[in-house]
């Protein structure tokens, strides 16, 4: 069986690769990405998974870092303009993106695979060098970059499916194929963690594309732990605008409040449990010299080495932005912006990872390191918790290649010759865990 999802990799290696370059040249940044939703949700129901769309994947209030509505609609209209599959693009409206497919076979435990699918706020490269520009896959949406690879991603997953539906009757168990949106920025996980879709999963797979530097030229790293557990915020100061010079005293001044914020935000005490950053990144307020501001807005960020010590800093921030307005009789208002957990692979699947393809994938080079260090935040450690929470094991692995530029710089591209590797080894480990659940059964603790 492990030669036959070989072959039937190889077989499509060349769709999924052209696949990618589509994805690439519409990028769609995180809640816009309705085209690439409806036409990951058509292919996942032409193959015969039961496929979840639109509020079905997302729970609404839980989506972080939304864009305005008018922009939604604008980009609704773009999807459909450029080739959105109009089966599914409705469910998408109003940045309900992200899909979900399963395949149900029967008794066993679920495993779960998450692919993210957002681009990036980024203006791509035109030059000839540019792999992508130059074989006329560079993005036609203008701004918008796949720039970290989640073109890969996406692509990788739907190879995923075609594998495992090809070989359904050796599995026994159910498949759960996550296309999660808004990765960048840590703010789609979330949602779909607060819909309740890990909650049944005993195996979650989760993985980044990245550069190999100087990992002895090898294709995969097992699992990854480290990066900080984080919040985001916008904070909005509403007050009362008025002469600067004629009448001072009837205003309310929303500059006095933010500068109060800023100041003691960045006094917070450290913590002696470990870790702690916060961070004002940016502040807009007033409209003119002589002028009381009444509107100000500051984005803001806290980070913490654990879920408990990220709390620690997020409600001493949040009692200061709140006493801030009062101190200056402000309004304020707080948006969630994105958030993640502290991230660590279980031992026990990083080694199972690394046993079953150094057993049956040979031309995979698994690295000496079983699980390499995570220096950004990822959202998938939203899903990781849930599921190791509720007594499953979860990993996030590595799957190495050469890269034309760093992750998000505008020369990102990235070897495709690990998209057929990804498939690989994502199909290979549910097929091993599917295939004798009484070997692979873990008692799980519900909460
Ligand atoms: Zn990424």
């Amino acid at each position: 069986m492990y030669q036959k999802i070989i072959d039937l990799t190889n077989k499509i290696e060349d769709k999924i690769i052209s696949q990618r370059r589509d994805f690439h040249k519409y990028a769609e940044s995180g809640w816009f990405e309705m085209r690439t939703s409806s036409i990951i949700a058509g292919k996942l129901a032409d193959m015969g998974y039961k496929v979840l769309t639109g509020t079905d994947v997302c729970e609404s209030d839980a989506r972080m870092g939304l864009p305005s509505e008018d922009e939604l609609k604008e980009h609704y209209q773009w999807a459909a303009d450029n080739g959105a599959d109009l089966r599914f693009l409705e469910a998408a409206k109003g940045g309900f993106t992200g899909v979900i497919g399963i395949l149900d076979c029967g008794e066993g435990p679920t495993v779960a695979m998450r692919f993210d699918i957002d681009a990036l706020g980024v203006i791509e490269n035109k030059g000839e060098n540019h792999k992508p520009y130059k074989c006329g896959f560079s993005s036609v949406n203008d701004g918008v970059m796949h720039a970290c690879g989640h073109d890969g991603h996406a692509s990788i997953g739907l190879g995923v499916a075609e594998v495992l539906m090809n070989i359904r009757d050796a599995l026994h168990g159910k498949v759960k194929l996550i296309f999660q949106p808004a990765e960048e920025g840590v703010r789609g996980a979330r949602a779909i963690v607060e819909k309740g879709h890990l909650n049944d999963v005993d195996y979650l797979l989760a993985s980044h594309i990245s550069d190999r530097e100087n990992d002895e030229g090898s294709d995969l790293i097992p699992g990854s732990y480290g990066s900080l557990a984080t919040s985001k915020y916008d904070v909005y100061y509403y007050g009362k605008s008025v002469h600067a010079g004629g009448s001072p005293e009837k205003g309310d001044n929303v500059m006095l409040s933010a500068a109060t914020a800023i100041l003691n935000l960045h006094a917070i005490p450290r913590h002696s449990g470990g870790i702690t950053r916060i961070n004002v990144g940016k502040v807009t307020a007033g409209t003119g010299r002589n002028v009381i501001p009444d509107q100000a807005k500051m984005e803001i960020e806290v980070r913490g080495e654990t879920s408990e010590i990220n709390e620690y800093v997020k409600e001493y921030a949040l009692r200061i932005i709140d006493a801030a307005a009062k101190m200056h009789n402000s309004l304020c208002e707080i948006k969630a912006m994105g958030g993640a957990q502290p991230l660590n692979s279980d031992d026990e699947l990083a080694l199972k990872v690394k046993d079953v393809c150094e057993k049956n994938l040979k031309e995979i080079k698994v690295s000496s390191i079983l699980k390499s260090k995570n220096s950004g935040s990822e959202d998938v450690s939203y899903m990781m918790k849930r599921v190791q929470d509720n007594g499953g094991q979860a990993t996030f692995m590595r799957f190495l290649t050469s890269t034309a530029a760093p992750a998000h710089a505008r020369a990102f591209d990235f070897g495709e010759e690990v998209l057929a590797k990804g498939i690989k080894v994502f199909s290979i480990l549910a097929y091993d865990i599917l295939n004798d659940f009484n070997n692979n059964h873990i008692e799980r603790q519900l909460i």
